[in-house]
């Protein structure tokens, strides 16, 4: 049981250090997410059709924007946020 573990642990440090040497050419991709501009919109959606969006109201647009720069000024949401189990 014991080389099985080892075994294991240094399959999982290998893929630790493959993660980190792919990084040069795995672009840093940006996280998108979706934001309301009504006055109200107070939180930011990984999901376009969350339906926390559905209540951007008519005179709002929906727009996408990157995670940094949502996170200054908006919260996540807390359904489309919420805690996965
Ligand atoms: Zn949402």
């Amino acid at each position: 049981m014991k080389a099985v573990s080892i075994i294991l642990l240094s399959l999982f440090l290998s893929s630790f250090a493959v993660g980190n040497n792919s990084k040069e050419f795995v672009q840093k991709k940006k996280e998108e997410v979706f934001i309301c501009t009504g006055k109200g919109a107070k939180c930011y959606h990984n999901n376009r059709k969350c339906w926390g969006l559905n209540k951007c109201g008519e005179n709002a647009d929906i727009v996408k924007k990157t995670l940094d720069e949502a996170k200054k000024e908006y919260r996540a949401c807390k359904i489309c946020y919420k805690v996965k189990k």
